[in-house]
């Protein structure tokens, strides 16, 4: 632990902290196709070496207190402030997203305040029995040693959500970032150990392997994993032997319902952003927007002058707020989907036909109209820049449209009157339900699946009882 935190000057000093000394995977700019930098291949046995040094380190970084550990996560929130362009410049030509709109900057800079938020909760023990024949509390105790798994679109952040609440809690962490974004992953980590007792957190950079050893791993108590309802479901299987704890934060397929008395130009902005935030490249966005008949042109109207006002480009340079796919595996199935739309007849509003010439896997904006509540483009995830939206003209439609997928993250309603969306809200099968917005999340404020959007909660003093183990003491 130093107090001091290294500043790395450019993503270049950074970059040469972390890659291995010879060897390595290179990872390419998924905007250009340049090499970004080289991240170390570890292995099984690797993830052994890194699992035996969390457990041996953990009583002591428990023994601090949370008074101290809180001190820690300040102290890494710090170091990462003192490092944020770098940070945000690294991430950018890894991930492919913007320096600027709610991209990298945004991305290092919610890094620093999760990890301020998360050191300032409360966790008193609670008092659930206190009468003359006894007295029952309970009390929050570390499990031990957390493995977390992330996926490669907010790497950063999101890796932020599952090491803070466990580093609080008295929990040790090895974590095993998406093979498409290692390095942002090792350079954050590699920040935030300036701040820590040496083996508290372990970053394991591997493959699929990894991830499934570290999900039967006996000596990991518990898995934060983030990422796909297939992968969340063989995480199941994998930790059952062991009987882990598991909180799964996987897949969506968001719907939004614009009730008829909704002021299309008023929220088409926060529509788009609710939509397109990363590209589209995220868990809780927008994918499917059900629009009364009555303001469905006018919606389709607004939202088409905002879209097209936004520039994608290259993440590094500054006029842009939309970046590529992150890969190339995504962007065939952006592709796939807004074909199989326009086969079946779909109205592309804008958008809809990639630039073959062009480096890099951009998908320009797309909106789809006029399509079908059951095309491949609304049912399934798209993960990307293209939002279908679908006409209907009964609300009770909408809703049962709404709930008619098997999975339920976060969904939006939009409506002049917070009454009736209210009314709208509580009948959809969703961990979340915005009005007149979409995707906001606040650290302060619990965040997790329905359906087979997954289970257990993240963020507040609710995502730290999920990274402790419940004891009552009775007497
Ligand atoms: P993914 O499931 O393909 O991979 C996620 C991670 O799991 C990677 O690190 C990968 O190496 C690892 N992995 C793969 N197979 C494994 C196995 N059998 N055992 C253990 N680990 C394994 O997901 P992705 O493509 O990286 O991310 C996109 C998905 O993540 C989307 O479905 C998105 O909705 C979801 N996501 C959900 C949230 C949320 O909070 N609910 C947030 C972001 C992303």
């Amino acid at each position: 632990m130093t107090t001091e935190a290294t500043i790395f000057a450019t993503d270049a000093e950074l970059l040469s902290a972390i890659e291995p000394t010879t060897g390595g995977r290179t990872i390419n700019d998924p905007a250009t196709g340049e090499p970004v930098g080289r991240a170390p291949e570890h292995t099984v046995p690797d993830l052994e070496v890194a699992v035996a040094a969390a457990r041996a380190a953990q009583p002591a970084w428990a023994a601090l207190g949370h008074g101290a550990r809180s001190a820690a996560l300040n102290n890494a929130a710090d170091a990462i402030e003192a490092n944020a362009e770098a940070l945000a410049v690294l991430l950018s030509r890894e991930q492919g997203k913007p320096l600027n709109g709610p991209n990298a900057r945004f991305e290092v800079g919610a890094c620093a305040a999760w990890l301020r938020a998360t050191a300032g909760f409360g966790l008193e023990p609670e008092v659930l029995v206190d009468e003359e024949g006894g007295r029952a509390e309970i009390h929050y105790r570390p499990l031990g040693v957390v493995g977390a798994i992330g996926p490669w679109n907010w790497p950063m952040m999101i890796s932020v959500w599952q090491l803070a609440p466990a580093l609080r809690m008295g929990n040790t962490v090895v974590l095993k970032p998406s093979e498409y974004t290692p390095l942002s992953v090792l350079a954050l980590a590699h920040i935030i150990n300036s701040a820590l007792p040496q083996d508290v957190l372990h970053v394991v950079s591997g493959g699929r392997d990894v991830g499934e050893a570290l999900s039967s791993h006996p000596s990991i108590d518990k898995i934060m994993f983030t990422g796909s309802t297939a992968t969340g479901k063989a995480i199941i299987r994998s930790s059952a032997d062991t009987v882990k704890r598991v909180t799964l934060e996987l897949g969506g397929n968001d719907a939004g319902i614009v009730l008829p008395d909704a002021d299309p130009k008023a929220l088409a902005m926060d529509l788009f952003w609710g939509a397109f935030i990363n590209t589209g490249q995220t868990c809780a966005a927008l994918k499917r927007l059900y629009v009364h008949e009555d303001i469905y042109d006018s919606v389709c109207e607004a939202l088409v002058e905002v879209a097209g006002q936004m520039p994608m480009g290259v993440g590094l340079d500054e006029n842009n707020v939309l970046g590529p796919l992150q890969n190339k595996a995504q962007f065939d199935i952006v592709s796939e989907l807004v074909r199989q739309a326009k086969d079946a007849g779909a109205r592309i509003l804008l958008g809809g036909n990639p630039d073959a010439g062009q480096p890099g896997f951009f998908y320009p904006t797309t909106l789809v109209a006029d399509i079908d509540n059951d095309n491949p483009l609304v049912a399934q995830e798209q993960f990307g820049p293209a939002l279908p939206i679908i006409k209907y003209s009964s609300v009770e439609d909408a809703i049962e449209m709404a709930n008619g997928l098997e999975v339920g993250l976060g969904a939006s309603v939009w409506s002049s009157s917070t009454d009736a969306a209210r009314e709208v809200a509580a009948r959809i099968q969703a961990g979340t339900v915005w009005i007149n917005k979409h995707g906001a999340v606040d650290p302060r404020v619990p965040f997790g699946g329905a359906k087979q959007s997954g289970y257990g909660l993240e963020f507040g003093t609710e995502g730290l009882k999920h990274l402790g183990q419940p004891q009552v003491i009775s007497y």
